[in-house]
């Protein structure tokens, strides 16, 4: 008899505590009995930490972003652009080298878990994807 899996976001991840692999319910007793109503609270915790973060770049967001991404030890700073015959802030530039990326103002500046940088165009976003600055 199969068991019917619950579906919980945190199940995309291994779960540290009881040793489940991804895609299997988390475990009590030793691994004989599936819990069905719920995870442990570390692969909660495990999954959360490998969601991409997110902020979406704006005028009214961009101190704020470049604070959040000096804090990760990254380099950021204004993308400027001649725009209407003077020199303006058009985005933020995220890194240096051949690493940078541009987030251009209504971009979602996206940071890996993995610490890489990438940029979802304003174009492409679902709003679900996106999040307030934090
Ligand atoms: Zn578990």
């Amino acid at each position: 008899m199969p068991d019917r899996l619950a579906h919980f976001p945190a199940l995309a991840v291994a779960c540290p505590t009881c040793q489940s692999p991804a895609g299997q319910l988390c475990t009590s007793h030793f691994g004989t009995r599936p819990r069905r109503s719920d995870v442990h609270q570390a692969r909660t915790r495990a999954h959360a930490a490998a969601q991409p973060t997110t902020w979406l770049v704006t005028p009214q967001t961009i101190n704020a972003v470049d604070d959040a991404v000096d804090a990760y030890g990254t380099y950021a700073k204004g993308y400027f652009e001649f725009v209407d015959g003077r020199t303006t802030v058009v985005g933020l530039r995220v890194g240096s080298g051949p690493d940078r990326v541009v987030a251009r103002f209504g971009d979602t500046l996206v940071r890996h878990p993995n610490g890489r940088w990438s940029v979802r165009p304003a174009a492409d976003q679902p709003d679900t994807e996106t999040e307030a600055t934090r």
